[in-house]
């Protein structure tokens, strides 16, 4: 698509006011997005445009999660270093106790032909450390992958498990970008668990 610039990962462009590639399209929520460091400098690697697009494309495909009070609705898309997807999953599309970036990984099995490290993971809520179903981790699955770039809507609240996906994929040398402004849709989408998204803020957040 005009006007796309295909990211190279690993990329992390910090100089702030770096031209956009996307002109002025980009509105003031990509500019003051927050990083994994707490941090809100523009992180151009993939285009604040794209990445909003394919993190909306992952919120979009939770939805498909079939709901449950034991698990949370999370889509993950993997996307290529040219911007093209190449494969999708959502929590409990196959198995019930498949995760969204499982579902997606799996799907992509004995694809040798593939280098992971140039891809990017989106995923609407962030990959967990600690589950009760499977005796691996998403993270773990990802960075076995060799994956080098995620990005995610919202952090995993405190209900099921307290999860530090963040810290631990960037402890492994992943470029973790948070687009906070978007975990209110995944905080919607997940009130089967999470209750009426206007609930105040509460322990139930880290
Ligand atoms: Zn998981």
């Amino acid at each position: 698509m005009a006007g796309q610039v295909p990211h190279r990962v690993g990329d992390v462009v910090t100089v702030v006011g770096a031209d956009d590639p996307a002109g002025s399209a980009a509105d003031d929520a990509d500019r003051s997005r927050v990083r994994a460091d707490g941090s809100s400098r523009p992180d151009m690697s993939g285009g604040p445009d794209q990445d909003r697009r394919w993190l909306r494309a992952a919120i979009e495909l939770s939805r498909l999660s079939p709901p449950s009070p034991t698990h949370y609705a999370v889509g993950a898309i993997v996307v290529d270093e040219y911007g093209e997807a190449l494969a999708s999953g959502y929590t409990g599309e196959t198995d019930p106790h498949h995760h969204a970036e499982e579902a997606a990984l799996t799907k992509l099995a004995g694809r040798d032909d593939l280098d992971l490290s140039r891809a990017t993971v989106y995923t609407s809520m962030e990959p967990c450390t600690v589950r009760r179903s499977r005796p691996v981790p998403c993270t773990s699955l990802l960075l076995a992958a060799g994956i080098t770039r995620v990005v995610l809507a919202l952090r995993e609240p405190l209900l099921f498990a307290d999860c530090d996906g963040v810290q631990t994929l960037r402890t492994g040398g992943v470029d973790v970008v948070e687009i906070g402004d978007l975990g209110h849709l995944v905080v919607e989408i997940n009130a089967h668990v999470l209750g009426p998204p206007d609930d105040p803020w509460d322990s139930r957040w880290k």
